[in-house]
């Protein structure tokens, strides 16, 4: 090897390590970009409302800011064995509850009040303050509470009267709330990080109004109030609408607004701007106790209502026309979910029966694709019924399907 050899090849390596080392430097500040400050997890799973509708939707709000990086962990169906319900919290910056139902272990309870002592943060969502009446820390955490046998047993009524925060021992049912409708959130402190910028009077997309909530109400402060206007139903108080309080190092935010109703075909609440932005600011205090978030300039005022639908949970009839242009290589969102769906409708015939027609009815599309026809046919093989055995039958020289459609019979028809 000659000189001029030597130094060309020391040379080559010389600039073959800039280069990685640049593109080292690049792919490390390329990963800070892409880094999340924080990481959420939604707790869903048994609900009164339609939590399949909700969860994807408060996660898709989150993930929305760049600011979190949101997992959905969903508890076993009511009844079932919760043993293995078990969520790491520590992981977590902040933990969103958009849940009321069965008690959880034990030891899952523990683990939940030892993350919040220890800083986590929590996100009540609407009717996650139905949940777990007998649990003492809980009750705690979220301030106030309703429904779910309440009582006086359980603490004060917390509202506001005549531009005071009133605590009421009034014996009495805990939680309430008259028709649905529009109406006017009013902020209580406009300095706190979650509600800064905000007008302090803003118009809400039709809702349930909360009202008659009880609870211990210990290191509470409550943020915003709606009137509840007897001429709907309501008290004829400003009931605590956005509130926080905290527990032991933790930080908890309590929005009682957002209702997601089964059967419903749409979902104003969840689409409200003002809804939308507080909950996004609630969920980045609790996870920092600082709201970096600026306040959208389309944010509602006293006089009008502002909806971005973009966020719209979808009706089963809509879930039912994305599932018929299922494409494998794309999206699952609608196969999850209305999986969802069937899993936590197992058990209940009536209500599979009903999902178990709307499927049959995408086997007997002309637009389905093949694709979507194989996913029902792989869910039909597990919770169909006598009604579509028969159906499945007329397809059982489908060229593209015989295969799905022969499994399927044959799971229906174990005899056979
Ligand atoms: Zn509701």
């Amino acid at each position: 090897m000659d000189n001029t050899n030597y130094l060309n090849l020391t040379t080559m390596k010389k600039n073959i390590l800039i280069i990685s080392l640049l593109v080292s430097v690049l792919a490390i500040f390329s990963n800070c970009k892409e880094q999340r400050a924080y990481k959420a997890l939604i707790i869903t799973g048994q609900n009164n409302h339609n939590w399949q509708a909700s969860s994807p939707v408060l996660k898709q709000l989150l993930d929305q800011t760049k600011l979190f990086t949101t997992d959905i962990t969903e508890t076993p169906a009511p009844g079932k064995d919760m043993s293995t319900f078990n969520p790491e919290f520590a992981k977590y910056d902040v933990v969103v509850l958009d849940y009321t139902g069965d008690a959880w272990p034990e030891k899952t309870k523990t683990a939940f009040v030892d993350y919040v002592k220890n800083g986590g943060g929590v996100v009540v969502y609407h009717a996650a303050d139905n949940a777990f009446t007998d649990w003492k820390e809980y009750n705690e955490m979220i301030g106030l509470g309703g429904w779910g046998g309440r009582t006086e047993k359980d603490g004060p009524y917390v509202y506001f009267k005549d531009g005071k925060q009133v605590s009421d021992s009034t014996p009495g049912n805990g939680g309430s709330h008259g028709a649905r409708h529009e109406f006017k959130v009013q902020l209580r402190n406009t300095e706190h990080p979650i509600t800064k910028g905000l007008p302090s009077k803003w118009l809400h997309a039709e809702d349930e109004l909360y009202s008659q909530l009880r609870g211990p109400a210990k290191n509470m402060e409550i943020l915003a109030t709606a009137f509840a206007d007897t001429s709907k139903g309501g008290t004829g108080r400003d009931e605590p609408a956005l509130f926080t309080i905290t527990y032991g190092k933790g930080r908890i935010f309590h929005t009682t607004l957002g209702h997601c109703g089964n059967g419903d075909k749409n979902f104003p609440a969840m689409e409200c701007a003002g809804f939308i932005t507080t909950f996004q600011r609630g969920t980045e205090w609790a996870a920092s106790s600082v709201v970096t978030q600026s306040v959208p300039v389309d944010f509602p005022n006293s006089a009008s209502v502002v909806q971005w639908p973009e966020y719209k949970p979808l009706s089963l009839d809509e879930i039912v026309s994305e599932i018929e242009k299922y494409d494998v290589s794309k999206s699952r969102k609608y196969i999850y979910d209305l999986q969802n769906r069937l899993r936590s409708a197992d058990g209940n015939p009536e209500v599979l029966l009903s999902y178990e027609k709307l499927m049959v009815k995408i086997l007997e599309s002309n637009i389905a694709t093949i694709d979507a026809k194989k996913f029902v046919l792989r869910e039909l093989s597990w919770m169909g019924s006598d009604y579509c055995i028969s159906k499945l039958k007329k397809l059982e020289t489908s060229d593209d399907l015989k295969d799905e459609v022969k499994f399927a019979l044959t799971r229906l028809q174990p005899s056979k």
